[in-house]
């Protein structure tokens, strides 16, 4: 019989977002009359804008006739979409990224996966806590860690506490560490790096050699102006990290899958034997192999993103979220919850009431007021006592999931 990947099986099995459908299944199974309203998982609900479904039609139509028909795009993406990212995301910000450093992809969450098949055994690994469960489960998968403790602690992994004495931005590692997962605007706290914070951290690598990867999935919804929006923004980044970069938020693509990861050419890595190897190259082949491209189609729509049109139209998805997110975090401190996040990113992160676990708020919340939200505890250990909200609804859903948590909480 064919031998599996054991590794696959220290992971937990009662992951969190299948235990959250079972606990909603089983409640409205019990109370059918009930109509649920979801703040839970962090996945969009509004179409996508025109100018967007327009260039996809378009590009669809291209499709349709052998002068502009496209088969096997390039494995890095089209020239149309690298060139205006390269220029309006990173040009125009001060940021010196090439076009030909950009990788377009089907997800960001895959090339957060994936990008562990270019980097060896034997790195310590830095995790803050609490955190987006697919940089930990990767991991695992990937033999980089021991078991699980009852905590759900991965020996092996190093941990790195995010609480409110922090705000949820967690302390350098005591010890050197070589890799290192960062995530901001974060999910799921919603909160944010400064420039100081994220030119300490880029210091940091820089002075042990580590290699930061930047997860900026929620980087087109900071309003306020002194927050970076790329870790290349930070002098001396280009040496230390990886950028991964998603369209799923922004435009309304988690169904329609593009997203991009920026990896400096100047980036190096070592061999055993201490030689200098380009993470670039190391990436670009491992895409070349084994990955053929992110659809024509869906390129075009997300290169709609930059023209003028898309990018009011794009502001106005992002605006209308985040009107969601000042009503939950007013309505929640209203009844005298304390919350976290929900300026810069479409995340509310709050304080259980009463000192309740995150699962018996969460079961409060879906008993009382047939609302889902995520348990803190269900990003990691430190997440416990503390509750995710995510602004990603319609705002009916938002005013009537407030109303009803005002009748079970005041
Ligand atoms: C939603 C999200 C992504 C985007 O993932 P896709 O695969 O591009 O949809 C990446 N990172 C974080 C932290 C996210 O929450």
């Amino acid at each position: 019989m064919v031998q599996i990947n054991a590794n696959y099986l220290k992971l937990k099995a009662g992951y969190l977002f299948p235990e959250i459908g079972r606990r909603v299944t089983a409640f409205s199974q019990a109370n059918p009359q009930a109509r649920i309203i979801r703040l839970g998982i962090g996945d969009v609900t509004e179409p996508l804008p025109s100018s967007i479904t327009k260039a996809m039609h378009a590009a669809v139509d291209d499709m349709a006739s052998r002068d502009s028909f496209k088969g096997y795009g390039p494995e890095q993406g089209y020239a149309f979409l690298r060139e205006p990212i390269a220029q309006h995301d990173f040009q125009a910000r001060g940021v010196d990224i090439s076009a030909d450093e950009i990788f377009i992809s089907d997800g960001s969450k895959c090339d957060t996966g994936n990008i562990l098949d270019i980097i060896g055994d034997g790195n310590k690994i830095a995790i803050t806590d609490p955190v987006y469960p697919v940089y930990v489960d990767t991991n695992v998968m990937a033999g980089n860690t021991g078991a699980a403790d009852a905590s759900g602690r991965f020996e092996g992994l190093v941990y790195l506490p995010g609480n409110e004495a922090n705000n949820f931005v967690p302390e350098l590692p005591s010890e050197k560490v070589d890799l290192i997962y960062l995530c901001y605007p974060n999910n799921p706290t919603g909160t944010v790096a400064t420039r100081e914070t994220l030119q300490k951290w880029v210091d940091y690598a820089r002075a042990n050699n580590s290699l930061i990867l930047f997860d900026a999935a929620y980087e087109a919804f900071i309003s306020d102006p002194s927050i970076p929006h790329s870790i290349f923004e930070i002098e001396g980044a280009k040496d230390v990290a990886i950028e991964f970069r998603s369209f799923s938020k922004s435009i309304g693509f988690t169904g329609v899958r593009c997203a991009l990861t920026v990896v400096p050419k100047q980036l190096m890595g070592t061999t055993p034997t201490g030689e200098k190897v380009s993470l670039h190259q190391l990436w670009n082949r491992r895409q070349s192999t084994k990955f053929n491209g992110a659809s024509y189609v869906v390129q075009k729509g997300a290169a709609a993103a930059y023209t003028d049109e898309g990018k009011v139209e794009m502001r106005g998805l992002i605006d209308f979220y985040m009107t969601n997110a000042r009503l939950l975090r007013e309505g929640l401190t209203k009844v005298g919850i304390r919350v976290f996040g929900g300026v810069n990113a479409p995340y509310v992160w709050l304080k259980t009431p009463n000192n309740l676990g995150s699962w018996e708020f969460f079961d409060m919340l879906l008993n009382q007021a047939h609302v889902v939200g995520t348990p803190g505890s269900g990003f990691g250990a430190a997440g416990e006592g503390y509750f995710r909200l995510s602004a990603f609804n319609s705002r009916q859903n938002v005013e009537e999931a407030l109303e009803r948590i005002h009748k079970v909480l005041q």
